[in-house]
């Protein structure tokens, strides 16, 4: 077989090599059935089986209840970006946004074009390296909803503990780091992940919503636009993307295999701390681009002594095997993407490479 490269690449990234082996291998003929996944009827029972098997799967790694539906639709986190404030926010229009990278202000753009956003806190003076603490949030108890980005992925940068918003329907962003760690679905009013950073190829979001919440979807809506639609027809109100379920669950059975999202959780604060602790062992050579409490576990971003060294390092690591690892043009230096499915023994390489690469340099 070919060799595989380290891909750091921040999105669409990598998979577990096991889900492409499998995927590989039923490629041509899904289980005896003559044809691919890619080729057959939504509406057949081997698709629907495969739909219901990826959404149970993911209701078992969430432990989501019956209060939530769970959707698997199409146009990225992006078409979120405005399903979310259309839906959700009846009048008198407004909502609370609290924004810490790029993705946070393009939800706010759209959310302008429905509403009123009050931005409930912001660290865009400070370029992003950090999170807002509870305290600096500015809350309005009549907002429709808050909206917060779980994971930062350009500025690599995390939230810990998910904002409290008292009574507030809380919405998060979590396209970067979903399944990453066990979280209570119950503090969520809306969680939305594209998936082809932690969960499968990019064509499919995922969507969870408390049931509640979707007796704010107008009728007047566009039909595709509007969560009670897809919820009523179990993510089959169009075509959805059959290839991308059908991966993202191998994805969750890969996940519920390795003991669930504990023991993902686990691996992953392994990972992320040996490469932490290799940037700050480096007396400075390497320097992470964040206030260390809010550091990403899924998205590295350090920096160099200067750009040519920085350019120096991408390049060797490249001719290395190690890809994907060019910061962000809006942070520049070096951005890691250790996703759930990105090996520790990857992220010790990188490590060895790092210390050699500063003493010759
Ligand atoms: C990548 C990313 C997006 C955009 O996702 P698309 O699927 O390309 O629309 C939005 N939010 C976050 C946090 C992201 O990392």
């Amino acid at each position: 077989m070919e060799k595989r490269i380290y891909n750091f690449s921040a999105g669409p990234a990598i998979l577990p090599e096991e889900v492409l082996l499998e995927a590989q291998k039923d490629l041509y003929s899904y289980k005896g059935s003559g044809m691919s996944v890619m080729e057959m009827s939504h509406r057949g029972k081997i698709f629907d089986s495969i739909i219901k098997e990826a959404e149970a799967d993911l209701r078992q790694l969430l432990d989501i209840s019956d209060n939530y539906s769970v959707l698997f639709l199409q146009g990225g986190a992006t078409l979120q970006f405005s399903m979310v404030p259309l839906n959700l926010m009846p009048l008198p229009n407004k909502a609370d946004y609290i924004v810490t990278d790029a993705w946070a202000e393009k939800a706010v753009k759209e959310a302008k074009r429905v509403g009123t956003v009050n931005i409930a806190a912001s660290t865009k003076s400070e370029n992003f390296v950090r999170i807002p603490k509870q305290n600096e949030l500015k809350l309005d108890p009549d907002a429709a909803y808050l909206h917060f980005t779980s994971n930062n992925t350009i500025f690599g940068t995390q939230w810990k503990k998910e904002p409290e918003a008292g009574n507030v329907p809380l919405v998060c962003d979590a396209s970067s780091d979903f399944l990453h760690k066990k979280i209570d679905i119950n503090k969520y009013g809306l969680i939305y992940a594209g998936a082809q950073k932690n969960i499968g190829p990019a064509g499919v979001t995922v969507v969870t919503i408390r049931k509640d919440l979707l007796e704010r979807s107008s009728d007047y809506l566009h039909t595709y636009l509007n969560y009670k639609i897809h919820a009523e027809n179990e993510s089959m109100y169009n075509t959805p993307t059959t290839f991308g379920i059908y991966i993202a669950g191998l994805v969750f059975k890969w996940l519920l295999n390795m003991g669930g999202l504990e023991e993902m959780y686990t691996r992953n604060l392994e990972k992320a701390k040996i490469l932490y602790d290799a940037i700050d062992a480096s007396e400075g050579y390497y320097k992470g681009t964040t206030v260390k409490e809010d550091r990403s576990l899924m998205n590295v971003t350090y920096k160099l002594p200067n750009e040519q060294l920085e350019e120096k390092f991408i390049r060797e690591a490249s001719v290395k095997g190690f890809s994907g690892l060019k910061g962000h043009r809006s942070v520049g230096g070096v951005r890691a993407s250790i996703y759930n499915a990105f090996p520790l023994k990857g992220v010790e390489e990188l490590v060895e490479f790092m210390k050699d690469f500063k003493e010759k340099n």
